[in-house]
């Protein structure tokens, strides 16, 4: 029988499994899985979206010029020297689809984001992991990773899911040791979200080098997920490439006005931060109370480590929280099978998922 065959590598893949999205039970239900924002998007960004309903007909402006100059507006950049993608999702794949071919290897850490082996794979490159320390990338064990095949080198900084960073200064080392023909991508979606002053998220880096791309989201703290819309910063010479193979209108137009007014409502991205450091800080010191690890996080995420005892482990917790209505993300596909992720959420859904936790550890 003869039949289509794919490429090789796209079967090897283990296709994305997102973040569960109901309970199956009946009552509230409180989506903790897939980092989205409890606080929804700016109204002016709502305001915006229904308005572009008025003209569904015309496509897209190609470039996405109007949100490029936003965006280079906010952050001071070259609007020439940004791409919008349907999702940051979309990017990363054009900069594999761009720089990878078979054989070919890319690394990431042992948690790096999932869509990195994905792009990878789907243009018949090879995964290389570099192992964490401490639920951390390891910027030694990313350059022994190298060898005379990597190409490209994934790094979300803060990473999805350990929610872990690594200071700037460990990213200029990895940069400066990495061999110049070497892609460095700088996954920066959690970069809204950092509060430290060892931490950048790389602008100055791509401005100065011609071989490191940074992406950004607006999924998370502008709460725009469902619009599927993000954008790189990048050198002349990797934007001219990419803009080579992206399609002429990858981002729809009440996206792209959505995005440009949730860039320009500053207090809603403001209030935002603050609702996420005052309750991810207290996630942290009351799930840390019942006896369970939680890793430092710099996101809009806490990761909480759970006992292998039988009645006490990851799988235990998901459903014992999940009968509450309570969604949590497992991450065996992450290589924690110990552990669960949780968005901050709203202060009612932050103090129910404590307050089962409680009851789960049997501390009442
Ligand atoms: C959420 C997330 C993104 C953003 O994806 P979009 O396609 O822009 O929604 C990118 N990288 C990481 C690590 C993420 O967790």
């Amino acid at each position: 029988m003869s039949r289509p065959v794919p490429k090789p590598g796209i079967l090897d893949i283990a296709p994305y499994t997102p973040g569960k999205s109901g309970a199956g039970v009946s009552g509230r239900v409180f989506k903790l899985s897939a980092n989205e924002t409890p606080l929804g998007p700016s109204p002016k960004a709502i305001e915006a979206y229904k308005a572009a309903a008025d003209s569904l007909e015309d496509y897209p402006e190609g470039t996405s010029r109007v949100l490029r100059e936003a965006i280079g507006r906010t952050f001071g950049l070259d609007p020439d020297r940004i791409i919008c993608g349907a999702g940051s999702d979309e990017i990363l794949n054009f900069l594999a689809h761009t720089y990878l071919g078979v054989g070919d290897e890319a690394i990431h850490t042992t948690h790096g984001f999932l869509v990195y082996p994905i792009a990878t794979m789907a243009n018949g490159a090879i995964n290389v992991i570099a192992p964490e320390k401490n639920f951390t990338a390891d910027v030694d064990a990313i350059l022994k990773a190298v060898t005379p095949r990597t190409k490209l080198v994934w790094l979300a900084n803060p990473n999805n899911p350990t929610g872990t960073y690594i200071p700037f200064d460990a990213v200029k080392r990895l940069r400066s040791e990495l061999p110049p023909h070497v892609l460095l991508v700088l996954d920066a979606a959690y970069s809204d979200y950092v509060s430290k002053n060892d931490y950048e998220s790389g602008i100055e880096m791509v401005a100065t080098t011609d071989n490191t791309v940074m992406t950004r989201t607006f999924s998370k703290i502008f709460g725009l997920a469902s619009l599927r819309i993000g954008w790189m910063y990048g050198p002349a010479n990797i934007v001219d490439a990419i803009n080579r193979i992206r399609g002429p209108f990858n981002v729809s137009t009440p996206a792209m006005l959505a995005a440009v007014a949730a860039l320009e409502d500053t207090a809603h991205q403001d209030m935002s931060r603050a609702h996420t450091e005052k309750w991810r800080s207290w996630l942290t010191e009351e799930v840390g109370k019942l006896g369970l690890t939680v890793t430092a996080s710099a996101a809009n995420f806490i990761l909480i480590h759970f006992p292998l005892d039988k009645g006490k482990t990851a799988d235990d917790a998901d459903a014992f929280l999940t009968k509450r209505g309570l969604i949590l993300r497992a991450l065996k596909n992450y290589r924690l099978p110990h552990a669960l992720r949780m968005t901050v959420g709203t202060e009612e859904a932050n103090r129910l998922v404590v307050a089962a936790l409680t009851e789960f550890m049997g501390k009442t």
